[in-house]
């Protein structure tokens, strides 16, 4: 028997995800490729909007486009409530403490470049010690090495499993007073890997260490609390979210975001300009230089008003049922090589088949419908520890149905034939 207390945090499972209603709702997905009806498995890439999203942009340009914060005419502000109501939504999404820690990007890479410039420039000097991990996606790599290019701090690297998950112990023990920074995705692109946020911001913290967390995998997976994860830095993307390209977030905790100089200089970041002396805004607008992306904002918000009306708990356990399922026919498939296996995963099925080119399957996949993604997934490192050059990945989003799932088995089982 669980006591009142067990049976009030035990978690009730959501009810089941009607995929097949939800998909209705994206356009894109009505269509057929090569004469077959096109199975979108590319998620992890990008994925699909819905009408509701693409409604909201064209409706902002329709009836609401005005440049914001600036003017004083009804256009003008109505544009600047709408930016700054999506603002609003974001801090819900992410329980953020306050919505001037909520900073809009281009995207993920935007975002960790923008911590790496402005914090990095600012509290990382000679010496100090960045903590990746060997799973990251280039864009949480490369913005390190060019700051330790320019500051003469250093990389260190936890490396994975070869089930794709990483050494915990191996991250005890690069941590040093030296560490200033962890830099850690929540979950892997090429692997799927559900990292263990909680222990590593701890164990970081431990050390004065920051944390910034590469959310694009998890954002439209996982459900969100900053407050409760304790990170200083978390970026996503707003495309992998059903939202439009080219918006993505940063937030970082307010004291730290206070302190660092802004990242860019231009109009909005700035409370007054003389040629002495310029005095910046405050936050969040001091990050903001330059009219931003309005109506990408104000859609981001429609596609957080969309994912929220499903549930991102519903939505987890559909691309689990997903995964277990492609999971399953892929371990009975001779010749078939699952790359990231660790237990906590997402909707993540990255593979390799004796004799055959990741390319050649992609290609041969695209002739009966089904969208993958083959090549390195913006993830070398990961590649050279499975010693592959690439791998092919098929990524599930909340509108895929099991019937995809033998879609896309059919259609490797095709290209084994081919091959074999
Ligand atoms: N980090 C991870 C884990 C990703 O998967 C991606 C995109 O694939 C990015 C960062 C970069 O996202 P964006 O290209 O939207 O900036």
């Amino acid at each position: 028997m669980n006591t009142i207390s067990e049976v009030m945090t035990l978690k009730v499972a959501p009810p089941p995800l009607d995929a097949a209603r939800w998909r209705k709702d994206f356009p894109v997905l009505r269509q057929t490729v090569h004469g077959k009806p096109l199975v979108y498995l590319d998620n992890a890439a990008t994925t699909q909007k819905p009408q509701a999203v693409i409604d909201c942009e064209r409706q902002y340009y329709e009836t609401l486009n005005a440049n914001i914060h600036r003017g004083v005419h009804d256009l003008s502000q109505r544009a600047t409530e709408a930016y700054e109501a999506a603002r609003g939504k974001v801090k819900r999404f992410v329980n953020a403490a306050d919505s001037r820690e909520i900073v809009f990007v281009r995207g993920a890479t935007e975002a960790i470049n923008l911590v790496a410039h402005s914090y990095g420039r600012r509290c990382i000097k000679a010496g100090d010690e960045i903590v990746l991990t060997e799973m990251e996606h280039h864009s949480n790599i490369v913005p390190w090495q060019l700051l330790c290019e320019q500051t003469g701090a250093e990389l260190r690297v936890v490396p994975i499993n070869d089930a794709g998950e990483l050494m915990l112990d191996a991250f005890d023990k690069l941590m040093s007073p030296r560490t200033r920074l962890v830099a850690v995705a929540h979950v892997s692109n090429a692997l799927g890997t559900i990292n263990p946020l909680a222990r590593i911001i701890e164990t970081a913290h431990a050390f004065d260490a920051v944390v910034l967390v590469d959310g694009a995998q998890a954002a439209p997976h996982l459900q969100l609390d900053m407050q409760a994860l304790d990170c200083d830095f978390y970026a996503f993307s707003g495309h992998k979210l059903y939202g439009p390209t080219g918006i993505g977030v940063l937030y970082g905790k307010a004291k730290l975001l206070d302190a660092m100089p802004p990242y860019q200089g231009g109009g909005d970041m700035i409370s007054k300009v003389t040629f002495e002396k310029t005095l910046y805004n405050v936050l969040p607008y001091k990050f903001e230089a330059g009219t931003p992306n309005i109506a990408g904002v104000i859609a981001l918000g429609a596609a957080l008003d969309y994912v929220e009306q499903i549930g991102l708990d519903a939505i987890a356990a559909h691309e689990h049922d997903l995964l277990d399922y492609a999971t399953d026919m892929a371990r009975e498939l001779p010749g078939m090589r699952l790359i990231g296996t660790a237990r906590e995963k997402t909707g993540i099925l990255a593979f390799v088949i004796d004799g055959m080119h990741p390319h050649d399957i992609g290609t041969i996949l695209d002739r009966e419908g089904v969208a993958i993604r083959t090549g390195h997934n913006c993830a070398m490192p990961v590649m050279d520890h499975f010693r592959i050059p690439a791998t092919a990945r098929a990524s599930f989003a909340l509108y895929n149905t099991r019937e995809e799932i033998d879609a896309l088995f059919a259609a490797i089982r095709k290209a084994m034939q081919m091959f074999g």
